[in-house]
């Protein structure tokens, strides 16, 4: 009997935990990917990242095909076509059950039960996390609000038993298939080919970071000039490799420093963490998934939301370098550092009043790395609405960030090119007569603002 692989965001064939089963259950495999170019639309999900997903789509059909799995991509048009697609699909090649990972966000939650119901065989879903958000929890059964100790207990569970990577699976049929199709093109596309979309590709990227890299993570990772971080995150999104890898990557090459958090891969290890807590925060708190604060409170910010401040801030316009430069990255190469993304999320909201939802939003529409729970997680935080949020008073000068994380202008001058011949305090204060904007806000004025907002609702 034949086993399927439904893949979704886990486009690889190493450590892949729905591959394993469906091997070691099944005589014969075959996999198939749905694709939903209109849900993609709904989202506006990046060209580049639409890209980055095709050649993703087209490696995996490489790989499955030398182990003798036929890849199938289907157009499903939309997500919510996804039970009947499937139905007619195991039909059609006489599929006695499917296996796939476990998505958390609502909408994949209630897809998934859809597909169990109309199926007649049956759906396994497994667990594909670096730990289980599903059963994490504190000592009263509720679920973590702040990331602290839910890191914390993370390191705990994973220091007495380290998780395994799971192996490619053997060969089902060689030379079974002799030519693979090519993911169609389905949508407006941007050049991806600065971020390797195939498996190989990407582990030599994670190989090179743990052995170069990742032992002066702590010292190069807030400074955007430098290559001090991992740049992963596109492969981590869709999948291409796991946290697990990552983990076992990172203990080979740098010990059981990985378990104290204040050394530099401990700080790493930490990030990978930040990105599971927003997993485990959009699953047991969906009001998140569905356009809605964390702190429920937040909900009622009347942000002026004025349009011309944002269209400066989408175009890198705003006469502060360092968020203008941050947002020129952006658009033009499809990624942002994680420090610039904190800057131009607290600008957008606590400087130019307007809805982090605009903001989380463009995120979506341009970033090569997007995910929803990170990204909601990124900017709830920034706003001052989320879990663990930064105090709303605690705000974010931009002109001191770049001073401090950008001292020279090195990554200020590769995107604002305009600013050229200015040194020192100039880059980071541009005087009135260079071409370029001024401040199209006083950062004194929108940060009393700010504070009113917040002070009005909390009253
Ligand atoms: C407003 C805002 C929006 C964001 N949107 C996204 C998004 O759409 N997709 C996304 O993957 N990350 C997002 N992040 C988190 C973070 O900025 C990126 O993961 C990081 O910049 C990616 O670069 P890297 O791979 O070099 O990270 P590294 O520093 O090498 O970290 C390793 C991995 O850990 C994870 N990670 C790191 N920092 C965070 C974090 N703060 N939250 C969650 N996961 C993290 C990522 O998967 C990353 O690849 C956002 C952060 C903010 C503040």
């Amino acid at each position: 009997m034949t086993g399927l692989i439904w893949f979704r965001n886990d486009l690889r064939s190493l450590d892949h935990p729905a591959l394993c089963s469906a091997s070691k259950n099944h005589a014969s495999v075959r996999a198939v990917y749905l694709l939903c170019p209109q849900q993609l639309d709904e989202h506006g999900i990046a060209p580049i990242r639409r890209q980055f997903l095709r050649r993703a789509l087209d490696d995996l059909q490489r790989q499955l095909s030398s182990l003798g799995i036929p890849l199938d991509i289907i157009d499903a048009e939309h997500f919510k076509h996804a039970p009947r697609h499937l139905q007619h699909y195991c039909r059609e090649h006489e599929i006695s059950a499917v296996y796939a990972h476990r998505e958390w966000l609502v909408d994949e939650i209630n897809r998934d039960e859809r597909c169990a119901k109309q199926l007649d065989i049956a759906l396994h879903l497994i667990d594909d996390s670096l730990i289980s958000p599903l059963t994490l929890s504190k000592s009263d059964g509720t679920p973590y609000k702040v990331f602290t100790p839910f890191s914390r207990r993370c390191r705990d569970l994973l220091a007495a038993q380290f998780p395994r990577v799971m192996r490619r699976p053997t060969v089902k049929t060689p030379g079974a298939i002799s030519a693979v199709t090519p993911c169609p093109i389905f949508g407006e596309e941007k050049d991806s080919s600065a971020w390797p979309a195939d498996e190989e590709g990407v582990l030599q990227q994670l190989r090179q970071f743990c052995a170069e890299r990742a032992g002066d993570y702590q010292k190069h990772r807030d400074f955007p000039a430098l290559n001090g971080t991992s740049r992963l995150s596109a492969a981590l999104a869709l999948g291409l490799l796991s946290p697990r890898q990552c983990l076992a990557r990172l203990q080979q090459e740098c010990g059981e420093d990985i378990w104290d958090a204040k050394s530099d891969a401990g700080t790493w290890l930490n990030e990978l963490l930040w990105r599971e807590f927003y997993r485990h925060v959009a699953f047991h708190f969906p009001r998140v998934v569905k356009g809605r604060a964390f702190q429920s409170y937040t909900d009622a910010i009347p942000w002026p939301n004025k349009p011309a401040l944002f269209e400066a801030w989408c175009e890198g316009q705003t006469g502060y370098p360092i968020v203008d430069a941050a947002m020129r990255q952006l658009k033009e190469t499809g990624w942002m550092h994680n420090r610039l993304r904190m800057i131009t999320a607290s600008f957008l909201c606590k400087d130019l009043h307007i809805d982090w939802r605009w903001g989380e939003r463009h995120f979506l529409e341009h970033l090569i790395d997007a995910d929803f729970a990170s990204n909601n997680g990124g900017w709830q935080w920034a706003a001052s609405t989320g879990t663990d949020a930064a105090p709303y008073f605690r705000i974010f000068n931009p002109t001191t960030q770049g001073q401090r994380f950008d001292p020279q202008g090195q990554f200020i001058l590769r995107f604002v090119p305009e600013l050229k011949g200015l040194q020192g305090k100039q880059l980071h204060q541009v005087p009135a007569t260079a071409s370029y904007p001024q401040p199209i806000v006083d950062h004194k004025e929108s940060r009393n603002i700010t504070l009113a907002l917040f002070q009005e609702i909390r009253d």
